[in-house]
């Protein structure tokens, strides 16, 4: 374990930004966290750098979280437990879960980023949350130099949200993922409820899909609709689809007949962002080296050379051009560092 300096941090965010940190660690096990810094230092916990927007040098210590693991814990009539170390990249840990006959987070595949990242906030995509499955969370706590383990509950997840974001313990450094526990139940059902998916599926002629085949029809799907991070810098969605109040849906709807919306279970609405970007005509518009991808508005890209300033530039004039369009606030999905 050693501490390097002035490291370039352009190979570790997905968006390809400039930006040096002034020390730089990688941590492979939980133990070295514990000596790796001390409690008021200023700190960030990076993963796979695939929801971070770098705005340029970062004057403290990142600590890169590279622990392994990957195995089945215990399991009972029910369930699989299966425990997955924060640096162990979120795809391949699908794709092994599936390999060993651990079915339920095959919607999730193709997602960037690490299992330690997951939690923070809450990744989703075609139906399933990773909360819905996740057992619990070890972390390590700078401020009380010590282990605790978050149970799903005290996760409080939301949408694209959880306690870690709400405390802003991962923004402030107070607090890194070592490792998560997922319970996937025995019983498995296919969630292929999004069109993409059923569309899909379809063309394959597939009718009674296997985990494997709907994992197999999301990579299809996204590979198809997203930048390849390391073709195209990117990172996804950039946007969180608005979730807004009836009314303002009902209004908006009548006015734009197409507009896409999905009731929530508390009686707001879901709009998706990147119909209401394509809308506002940022489907494959650039501003400077920063623009929105051509197949799927939603993902923000840099064409090259952009740095931090660039892409704030183009988020704020996404978000203008949408909210004197449709009068809708759009929020950024990626940590600003
Ligand atoms: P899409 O299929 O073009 O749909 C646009 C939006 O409409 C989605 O964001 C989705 O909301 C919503 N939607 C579509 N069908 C729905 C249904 N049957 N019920 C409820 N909501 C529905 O979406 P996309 O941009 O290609 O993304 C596909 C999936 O990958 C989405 O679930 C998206 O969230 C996910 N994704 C997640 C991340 C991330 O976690 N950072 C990054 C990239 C993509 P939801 O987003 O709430 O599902």
């Amino acid at each position: 374990m050693h501490e390097s300096k002035n490291i370039n941090l352009t190979p570790f965010n997905t968006l390809a930004l400039p930006g040096q940190a002034a020390r730089y660690q990688k941590i492979t096990t939980p133990e070295q966290l514990a000596a790796a810094t001390t409690a008021n230092e200023k700190r960030f916990i990076l993963g796979g750098g695939s929801n971070l927007v770098l705005n340029g040098n970062f004057d403290g210590l990142i600590l890169h979280m590279a622990i392994p693991c990957k195995r089945l814990l215990k399991e009972d009539a029910e369930s699989f437990y299966i425990e997955a170390g924060a640096g162990e990249n979120w795809h391949d840990f699908v794709q092994w879960t599936l390999q060993q006959g651990y079915p339920g987070l095959e919607n999730l595949s193709l997602i960037p980023g690490t299992v330690g990242a997951a939690p923070i906030q809450n990744v989703g995509a075609y139906g399933i949350e990773v909360g819905e499955l996740l057992h619990n969370v070890t972390a390590w706590d700078f401020e009380k130099q010590a282990f605790l383990t978050v149970d799903r509950s005290a996760c409080r997840f939301g949408y694209r949200d959880s306690v870690f974001k709400q405390q802003g313990w991962h923004l402030s450094g107070r607090m890194a993922i070592t490792s998560v526990v997922f319970r996937l139940p025995k019983a498995w059902v296919a969630n292929t409820r999004y069109a993409d998916v059923t569309q899909e599926l379809a063309a394959q002629q597939i009718s009674t899909p296997t985990p494997q085949d709907v994992a197999n029809a999301i990579i299809a799907v996204r590979q198809r609709k997203l930048p390849d991070p390391a073709i195209i810098p990117n990172a996804g969605s950039f946007f969180h689809n608005p979730v807004v109040d009836h009314n303002v849906a009902h209004a908006l709807a009548s006015q734009n007949p197409a507009l896409p919306c999905y009731p929530q279970p508390d009686g707001r609405v879901k709009l998706a962002a990147g119909w209401l970007i394509e809308q506002a005509g940022w489907k494959g518009k650039n501003l400077g080296p920063v623009g929105m991808y051509e197949k799927q508005a939603l993902v923000l890209v840099n064409r090259g050379g952009a740095t931090g300033a660039d892409v704030r530039r183009t988020m704020a004039a996404v978000q203008a051009d949408v909210k004197a369009r449709f009068g809708v606030d759009l929020t950024p999905e990626p940590i600003f560092l």
